[in-house]
């Protein structure tokens, strides 16, 4: 007989959403003078949140405006230990509200409230406190003795890690001397305009942080303006490449940070219920809206059955559902526009020949919902080999050497992030060397602390975020 749970909801009293939001341009919350209006919705239940500026192109030039004049006035010339003081602060200010912030990310994005209480605004705050150290000693990291700031950095991030990609953005430029306008998914905007409160909490000088909402024809004004110095994009590789194209020939620099495929390899060493764990972590996580998620399983055959089952047997034991229950272990997907992309990659499995297997959970009636879900019967071919579903869905392929592992691990366009398991750490190095990704975990996944780089190979992007690495972008070395 299996236990029951109590629900145990998280509070939504500890936050206070507006009815409507304006845009955060020079330290002030300002209506728009050219844009327009759209919604941001709770993915879990349909419920309309608030009413969201889309900026139009003036608001795009006054943020832009704003942020250039902050770096020429005081951020850029300010000595590294003040810049450090403030980041110091934010970081602070971000600890002491991180309940109310977890809320707020779990009610707008869909995630369940375990991981942005206990994974996203942690590591938000890291993020700060990290980089805030850095910030008077750039001459010792390595970029010559006396780095520069590049200027106005435009950031554009996507929907499933909100603020942590603010933070992966805003702190390392901040650090360096850079100013910045931050444009937030458009599914997703809450936190990044509770983020702006608190650079006003702060005292943070006018103009450093800009927050434009919007959706993707803000973003390209944003990145296309003329007076910005520098790009950080994270989102998908077609909008990652189309802005390549349009700075060609520009004097911008740019770093993307785009999907992934990744191979999370299973050796017939490996302790197998550890393994279960770290697939199920690496692909349900986030319902899988991860672009370093261990989305294609590579499991040896000799113990593919034995894998198999175990997962099946803990995929049964999720908890899907309300993403302010403290039980909840996959929450809402974030769109419906998600959902639909989901859908039409799982259908295509199923055409192509794969067998599908989901956890038998009851799904809510209202929101956007996926059922934890396996392919079995996967060749290198099908789409959902090939393609990204940022879904919870993982894709199984078997292989008899290792030699067979790296070749598939490595046979897609993609190359972020990648997963060893074995009880051999001469197989981990070994293995490990020949992967094209940007990190490889070993015997764990979805590891991430703000001193390790993170980025990717190929069609994955290119720069490092995070660590020493990370402050390469935003600085004129
Ligand atoms: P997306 O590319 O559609 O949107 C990302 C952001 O770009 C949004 O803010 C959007 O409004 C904006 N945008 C859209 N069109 C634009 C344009 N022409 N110019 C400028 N900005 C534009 O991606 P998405 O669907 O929101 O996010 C999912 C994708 O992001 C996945 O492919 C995922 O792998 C990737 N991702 C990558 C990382 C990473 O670190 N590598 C992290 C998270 C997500």
């Amino acid at each position: 007989m299996g236990f029951d749970y109590a629900p145990a909801p998280e509070s939504r009293a500890v936050v206070d959403i507006k009815g409507s939001y304006g845009l955060f341009i020079n330290g002030e919350f300002t209506p728009t003078i050219d844009g327009t209006t759209f919604k941001s919705i709770n993915p879990a239940t349909e419920e309309v949140l608030a009413e969201i500026t889309a900026a139009g192109s003036s608001d795009v030039d006054r943020a832009v405006a704003a942020a250039r004049t902050a770096y020429e006035t005081t951020w850029g010339r300010m000595p590294g230990a003040v810049r450090a003081k403030y980041l110091y602060r934010i970081a602070r200010l971000i600890a002491e509200r991180s309940r109310e912030l977890a809320v707020l990310e779990s009610i707008d994005n869909g995630k369940p409230i375990r991981e942005s209480r206990d994974v996203d605004i942690p590591l938000v705050s890291a993020h700060f406190f990290y980089y805030a150290g850095w910030a008077d000693k750039l001459g010792y990291a390595g970029f010559g003795a006396d780095p520069r700031p590049i200027g106005v950095a435009a950031q554009v991030i996507p929907w499933n890690f909100p603020l942590l990609m603010l933070a992966w953005k805003i702190a390392p430029a901040l650090a360096c001397g850079n100013t910045v306008v931050l444009k937030p998914a458009e599914t997703t905007p809450l936190t990044a305009l509770l983020f702006a409160e608190i650079c006003q909490q702060a005292d943070l000088p006018p103009g450093v942080v800009n927050i434009i909402t919007g959706a993707g024809e803000t973003g390209r004004m944003l990145v296309e303006h003329p007076d910005v110095d520098k790009i950080a994009f994270t989102g998908s590789t077609a909008v990652g490449r189309a802005i390549a194209k349009s700075i060609a020939g520009t004097r911008k620099r740019l770093t993307l940070e785009l999907g992934g495929k990744a191979a999370n390899i299973v050796f017939d060493d490996a302790p197998i219920d550890q393994a279960v764990e770290g697939i199920v972590n690496g692909i349900f996580f986030n319902q899988g809206h991860v672009c370093c998620a261990g989305s294609r399983l590579l499991v040896q055959e000799s113990i593919a059955p034995d894998v198999l089952d175990a997962l099946k047997r803990r995929m049964a034991l999720l908890r899907v559902g309300d993403p302010l229950d403290k039980n909840t272990d996959v929450g809402a997907i974030n769109s419906a526009e998600q959902l639909s992309r989901i859908r039409e990659l799982t259908d295509a499995g199923s055409a192509e020949g794969a067998d599908a297997w989901s956890a038998p959970c009851e799904l809510p009636d209202q929101g956007f919902w996926f059922r934890p879900t396996i392919f079995t019967g996967v060749s290198q071919a099908h789409r959902i080999a090939r393609e990204e579903i940022f879904g919870p869905v993982l894709s199984v392929l078997t292989f008899r050497t290792p030699a067979e592992a790296i070749e598939k691990a490595n046979n897609t366009p993609y190359g972020l992030s990648a997963g060893i398991w074995t009880d051999k750490g001469s197989r981990i190095l070994a293995v490990a060397d020949k992967l094209r990704a940007g990190v490889v975990w070993a015997n764990t996944f979805n590891k991430f602390d703000p001193t390790s780089p993170f980025g990717g190979y190929k069609e994955s992007g290119y720069g490092r975020e995070g660590g020493r690495h990370g402050l390469e972008a935003y600085l004129a070395h």
